[in-house]
């Protein structure tokens, strides 16, 4: 039995309802198998980076895993899945997108699979929800560095729907 592994993985989603589908999605990764969702962001709205459609809503899990890497990402994009996300093309809008960032202390690079996850520190989508819950792992000049992006916390309002 392998110890359980401390793995963050970013949400997102810009289409449909995208605050049901991150909440749906939130319950659907602490129900994984030997998966445990330990905390999450708040949710975030933010613009599109390197995307087309409406504003993004988007929050960082905290998950405590006994899955491997590549078990953990076949299982995140078999949620992607569920909730009817289709690839008509390259950064397409998109019903839930689940990016493994960070698995561990582990430096993945396969075909498949990169960990961390090469772009998360350019993103404010991805940077402020991982501060929110876990402040160790960003730097004050990773959050200034991407200070411009448009983001903000969603109202507690909208949450109720
Ligand atoms: P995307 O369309 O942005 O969700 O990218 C999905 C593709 O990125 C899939 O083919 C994955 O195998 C690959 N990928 C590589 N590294 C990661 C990662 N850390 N998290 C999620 N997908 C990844």
């Amino acid at each position: 039995m392998r110890e359980p592994v401390t793995a963050y993985v970013g949400l997102g989603a810009n289409l449909g309802e995208p605050v049901r589908a991150l909440q749906q999605a939130l319950a659907a990764l602490g129900g994984l198998p030997r998966t445990t969702l330990v905390r999450h962001s708040s949710f975030y709205r933010s613009a599109p980076v390197d995307a087309g459609g409406p504003d993004f809503i988007n929050a960082v899990a905290e998950l405590s895993t006994g899955l491997d890497a590549p078990g953990l990402l076949a299982q995140l994009q078999a949620l992607e899945q569920g909730a009817g996300r289709e690839r008509p093309y390259r950064n397409a809008p998109r019903t839930l997108d689940l990016d493994l960032l960070l698995y561990g202390a582990a430096r993945i690079e396969s075909p498949a699979l990169t960990v961390p996850h090469p772009r998360m520190r350019e993103r404010a989508f991805v940077l402020l929800p991982l501060a929110e819950i876990a402040p160790r792992l960003v730097t004050p000049s990773e959050l200034a560095a991407v200070a411009a992006q448009r983001i903000a916390p969603l109202p507690p309002t909208s949450l109720s729907a």
